[in-house]
């Protein structure tokens, strides 16, 4: 059976996370910085090394090919990406690049001709320090140009960014690629959780990027002295917040599972030791892999919000701040995952990624879907991020024989 050069892989990996490497033994390669650029020039060094062309489009996304014999076949895309978070970890992103790279060159020696040309893709600022999931966006058409005028990183950086890797916000707007000549895309990406460590298994096959939908809820009643009205007679706009903060965590946890929801900033006003707070504002954000299943959560959320109101005698005011759809994967690639890890003799399991991926972006323009392997104790964004070399090498293993098994559909 075709196996990938397990040494070979990670030696890739240890060097490319010298680029960049931090006292503590992690990795500082944020997009665009100088450390990312000598990443990218680093992989474009090894795919000449190896015999490969490489190619970068007008928003920085880095591509190592394996052509086709025919020149008009369709590209398989795959990869993740070599950016990383401010003192990140060795894995994040860098191994669905490498393991993709090493795919590649495992089929180029085994004089392997696929149907497709395969593209091992590494996308510009995944991890949001410009503005997150960047080159995916591009590349999907996705992107507009009030993105880039207020980006999460913020202006500056952004710009000094492209300057640096002599790219351009019209290069970046006008970076997107027809669908028509996709054939699918995969990642392989760490977990960046415990599931799979816990249950002791091989592979992760992801079915959904969650969504992810966000409001401020604010709850209003009267301000009033905290010491000379009655408990009953008070309209305490904080009794309602926090009754809507448990309830709704009791009722995501035993009707939702495995949606998630979070409370993540509450402000209360007139905001003083002796004053009942007469106004209550709560940042609420929640997850799930199913558009149907956000829809009947926040269907529950807004009913029991407004019940709550009532019973603390309080008024509600609710607004949206913002919402990512959830990004169902495709059917077909997750059945070339499963049978590819079968055909290895490792264990997987179906799940949902509760982080955002590029692959959120691909699979809204073409079949896409993607596979973790553990990452052991669940850390990630941090230097101790780690994932055993074994998992590392099943991990490009499955992504070999996906590629394969997708190459006969
Ligand atoms: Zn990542």
């Amino acid at each position: 059976m075709l196996t990938i050069n397990t040494e070979r892989l990670l030696r890739l990996l240890d060097n490319l996370a010298e680029i960049g490497a931090t006292a503590a033994g992690g990795v500082s390669r944020p997009a665009l910085s100088e450390a990312d650029m000598k990443a990218r020039a680093w992989l474009k060094e090894q795919a000449e090394f190896y015999g490969l062309n490489y190619r970068e489009d007008s928003a920085g996304n880095l591509s190592v090919i394996l052509p086709a014999e025919d020149a008009n076949a369709k590209t398989l895309l795959v990869g993740s990406h070599l950016d990383t978070v401010p003192n990140g970890g060795r894995y994040d992103g860098a191994l669905g690049v490498l393991a993709a790279f090493e795919a590649l060159l495992t089929l180029k020696e085994a004089y392997r001709k696929l149907p497709y040309h395969l593209e091992c893709i590494s996308f510009t600022d995944e991890e949001g320090t410009l503005v997150g999931l960047l080159g995916s966006s591009a590349l999907c058409g996705t992107l507009t140009a009030e993105d880039l005028t207020a980006p999460r990183g913020g202006r500056e950086r952004l710009l000094a960014g492209l300057k640096r890797a002599n790219l351009t916000e019209e290069g970046l707007l006008n970076a997107h690629r027809d669908p028509a000549t996709l054939a699918a895309f995969l990642e392989l990406h760490i977990e960046q959780g415990t599931r799979l460590e816990e249950a002791n298994i091989d592979i992760g096959v992801v079915t959904s990027i969650v969504g992810i939908r966000s409001y401020w809820i604010e709850y209003l009643g009267d301000a009033a002295h905290a010491g000379t009205t009655p408990m009953d007679k008070r309209a305490d706009a904080f009794w309602g917040a926090a009754a809507f903060t448990q309830q709704a965590r009791d009722m995501v946890m035993e009707r939702f599972y495995p949606g998630v929801i979070n409370i993540g900033a509450v402000e209360l006003a007139p905001g003083a030791f002796n004053i009942v707070p007469a106004r209550a504002r709560l940042a609420l954000e929640f997850r799930h892999g199913s558009e149907t299943e956000l829809n009947a959560m926040w269907a529950e959320l807004q009913s029991l919000a407004r019940d709550i109101a009532q019973v603390y005698n309080l008024s509600v005011q609710i607004t949206h701040s913002g919402s990512i759809p959830a990004a169902p994967l495709n059917d077909g690639v997750i059945a070339a995952i499963e049978h590819a890890a079968d055909t290895l003799g490792l264990s997987h399991t179906r799940l949902m990624s509760f982080a955002g991926h590029d692959t959120q972006n691909l699979s809204r323009i073409t079949p896409a879907a993607m596979l973790f392997v553990p990452s052991v104790g669940g850390i990630s964004h941090n230097p101790r991020e780690y994932t055993r070399a074994r998992d590392v090498v099943n991990g490009a293993n499955v992504v070999l024989h996906t590629l394969l098994k997708l190459a006969q559909a």
